[in-house]
């Protein structure tokens, strides 16, 4: 079993474990690289703790997104116990990051960032817009449990943004789509204005993930606070339905 692990290590698949791994190396400054893996390999079946989460500044939340992102990407996935991981949380939950991401079946955040059970906070609605129920969701997120990072995050091919170009009307889809379209009004793009032109689709969930945005900022003086303090960070990014991969944009 032990070389089972050794193994493990060696081929590099240990290394996989998200957040944990840059929380224990931000406590353990000027420790051996090599307790630090211990320690990584040994958070396997366990959720983060508030310790490891308050350890990690926001910028340091975002890599371990980025790691996370790339392990998915190129199929290197933890190996997740995920009945340890709800035993490890059932007591309490000490979320590094909110994300803000989309309906769409194809972008399950958890899943895309290789976060466990614990990990992340995430609020999905179609278009990844923001609405009050969101933006107090993220306060809840950030100001009483301690997130560290706000994410918004659209994706490529996005069925509400085509929605809002296309300006469908139905139900109270209607008045959903009607927030992002002050995104389809701002994007400037030079070629076919068109729900089917896929690049032009895709600049305006760009778009649309900026103004979401600077509307956080603009209507949660709680959350401005706190990124003014450093305390969080908000960052926007766009995930590639065809690659796997998401863009950091800010
Ligand atoms: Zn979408």
């Amino acid at each position: 079993m032990k070389k089972t692990l050794n193994e493990s290590r060696d081929n590099g698949t240990l290394d996989r474990r998200r957040f944990l791994g840059t929380a224990l190396g931000a406590c353990a400054i000027g420790a051996p690289l090599g307790l630090v893996s211990m320690q990584l390999a040994a958070s396997m079946s366990e959720s983060l703790t508030k310790e490891q989460r308050d350890s990690m500044t926001p910028s340091q939340v975002i890599d371990e997104l980025k790691k996370g992102n790339e392990r998915f990407r190129t199929g290197k996935m933890a190996r997740r116990d995920y009945v340890g991981e709800q035993r490890s949380s059932a007591a309490g939950q000490y979320p590094a990051a909110v994300i803000l991401g989309c309906l769409d079946s194809r972008v399950p955040a958890e899943i895309v960032f290789d976060a466990g059970i614990g990990d992340t906070f995430v609020g999905r609605v179609a278009g990844n817009v923001v609405n009050d129920d969101m933006l107090g969701s993220m306060e809840f997120a950030c100001a009483v449990s301690g997130a560290k990072v706000v994410l918004v995050l659209g994706h490529t091919a996005c069925g509400a943004v085509k929605g809002a170009i296309d300006d469908v009307v139905l139900g109270n889809l209607t008045g959903l789509l009607a927030r992002i379209k002050p995104a389809v009004s701002e994007t400037k793009f030079d070629g076919e204005r068109s729900s089917k032109n896929a690049s032009y689709v895709n600049a305006v969930a760009r778009t649309n993930v900026g103004l979401a945005l600077a509307e956080i900022r603009r209507r949660s003086p709680i959350l401005e606070d706190l990124e003014k303090k450093g305390s969080i960070k908000m960052a926007g990014a766009m995930y590639d339905l065809a690659s796997g991969a998401v863009d950091f944009v800010g």
